[in-house]
């Protein structure tokens, strides 16, 4: 069968994952989700609209929907977000469109989302959701890794590091937990953990079918 044939059908064969990534800021998160996304044509990312302005090298619509807190508010009264919260100074969303439309499809969605996010996820789509936590090795790594960005000042990073142990705190309220000692074992755990998550029964919804097919001969 044609290469593209066969996991178009695959696609339909099984519901999407809902894969949350979780961690302090600084822990590289946004880097694994970057690899995962080169790596996996299955999974798409969700974009956040975020009330927080725009780093230098962030791209509007591509790294975060960036809009002022008038059309958040507007965003909420509409039922736009499947999830929102305030991170910081700032209020993040998760556009619920996307997402829809993503599941309908069997593709999978990653979402880089914090804590009260993923709780409000989790009881939205429960079932769909795969939540993984990744900590930094320690708290010393954290703060040489925000510092290297250059893009948060002296008093931002001080916040962060007090907010980190916050984050951290809510370290079993997930599924999966990895230390992110370096870039290549993380990406490669988590897409184990993807590659299992996709293979459990109660998601193969093809299955039924296959198997009828398969002992009858078909
Ligand atoms: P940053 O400002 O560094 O891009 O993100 C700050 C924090 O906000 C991160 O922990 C990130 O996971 C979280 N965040 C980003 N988008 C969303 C979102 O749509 N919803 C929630 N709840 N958190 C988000």
């Amino acid at each position: 069968m044609d290469r593209n044939v066969a996991s178009a059908a695959d696609q339909r064969s099984r519901r999407g994952l809902l894969i949350v990534l979780s961690s302090p800021s600084g822990a590289g998160k946004s880097t694994i989700s970057r690899m995962l996304l080169g790596a996996d044509p299955e999974v798409t990312m969700s974009i956040s609209a975020t009330t927080r302005p725009r780093r230098p090298g962030e791209r509007d619509d591509l790294d975060y929907h960036f809009v002022d807190n008038e059309q958040f508010d507007a965003m909420i009264e509409l039922g736009d977000f499947v999830e929102w919260a305030p991170v910081f100074d700032y209020r993040y969303g998760t556009p619920k469109a996307p997402v829809k439309a993503a599941l309908k499809l069997g593709r999978d969605i990653l979402f880089d989302i914090d804590w009260q996010g993923t709780q409000q996820l989790y009881a939205e789509m429960g079932e769909d959701l795969v939540r993984i936590f990744i900590l930094p090795p320690s708290m010393a790594e954290l703060e040489r890794r925000l510092r290297s960005r250059g893009t948060d000042s002296e008093e931002v990073i001080a916040f962060r590091m007090q907010r980190a142990a916050s984050e951290i705190s809510h370290w079993a309220e997930y599924d999966y937990v990895l230390v992110n000692r370096d870039m290549t074992t993380c990406l490669e755990q988590v897409q184990a953990i993807v590659t299992a998550e996709r293979m459990k029964r109660q998601r193969q919804v093809g299955l039924v079918a296959f198997t009828r097919d398969l002992v009858a001969g078909r």
